[in-house]
């Protein structure tokens, strides 16, 4: 049992959880095997944020104290030792970037990436950091080309495709093969907890066959074949299995909590 205070860190068959620098953290099996790869998915434990966003929240949209943020920040981009570091103002689109270059972005200022999604790189030391509260954050990893990313697909996300072009942008942008791809589907939404009563509006037709009860939807299920229609093998894919809803002592939760955080989930390929 792995225990942060008095919270006990819920594991499932792809996490594993870790401490350092007093931030507790999940890797994912798969991706924890690329000795290059850096990878979190950090929790809301180990911050500085007061309730109702205690206390690691990395969101200044949420009415959260900025410079509680700014200290949160600051402490996974010391935790991960990172030279540098972006993140966006998500906005449930399926705008995804490309990053050749280290971004000249001061940590605070995450507004001239608003309307991104998602990022891909194959610079070293750069931290690509995706922020959530009950969506989910896919860390891509293709270690024959050595190209991570990481995207922020909610429902409208997972309308739109987001994983399925992320999977499109690595093959046309740094010529990856799908099947090389390892995937990493974060802590989010369950179908224990997806319940969309509009669904017959929001939904397409299409995923009516990952509804699992009325108004409940699969989104992990929807994830894991938008990945294998593009050629990610289902043995690449990892799933969490921790829904946000159902722990809301280790994660954030918008559908369960309302006015709350967003924890981080977040990637590098190491320098040297
Ligand atoms: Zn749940």
């Amino acid at each position: 049992m792995f225990t942060f205070g008095n919270t006990v860190l819920p594991v499932s068959e792809t996490l594993q959880p870790f401490a350092e620098n007093s931030i507790p953290f999940y890797r994912f099996h798969l991706l924890g095997r690329f000795a290059e790869l850096e990878h979190r998915v950090f929790t809301r434990l180990g911050g500085t944020s007061l309730p109702p966003f205690a206390s690691l929240n990395v969101s200044y949209d949420t009415g959260d104290d900025a410079l509680r943020v700014q200290e949160n920040l600051h402490r996974i981009r010391n935790a991960t030792e990172c030279s540098s570091f972006i993140y966006a103002r998500q906005s449930h689109s399926s705008n995804l970037v490309v990053l050749r270059e280290y971004p000249h972005l001061d940590s605070r200022v995450d507004y001239p990436l608003h309307g991104k999604d998602g990022f891909f790189t194959q610079l070293p030391g750069l931290l690509m950091m995706i922020k959530v509260a009950d969506c989910q954050a896919i860390l891509l990893y293709d270690p024959a080309k050595r190209v991570a990313g990481i995207i922020h697909a909610g429902w409208r996300g997972s309308v739109k495709n987001i994983a399925g072009k992320a999977i499109q942008l690595m093959v046309s942008q740094f010529n990856c093969n799908p099947p090389d791809i390892i995937a990493g589907v974060g802590p989010s939404l369950g179908p224990c907890c997806s319940e969309f009563r509009n669904w017959k509006q929001d939904l397409p037709p299409t995923f009516s066959r990952f509804q699992v009860r009325a108004n409940y939807f699969d989104f992990w299920g929807i994830t894991e074949v938008q990945l294998t229609e593009s050629g990610v093998p289902r043995k690449n894919i990892e799933i969490a299995g921790l829904c946000t809803k159902c722990h809301p002592e280790v994660f954030y939760s918008y559908r369960g909590e309302g006015k709350t955080g967003r924890f981080a989930v977040a990637v590098s390929i190491k320098d040297g």
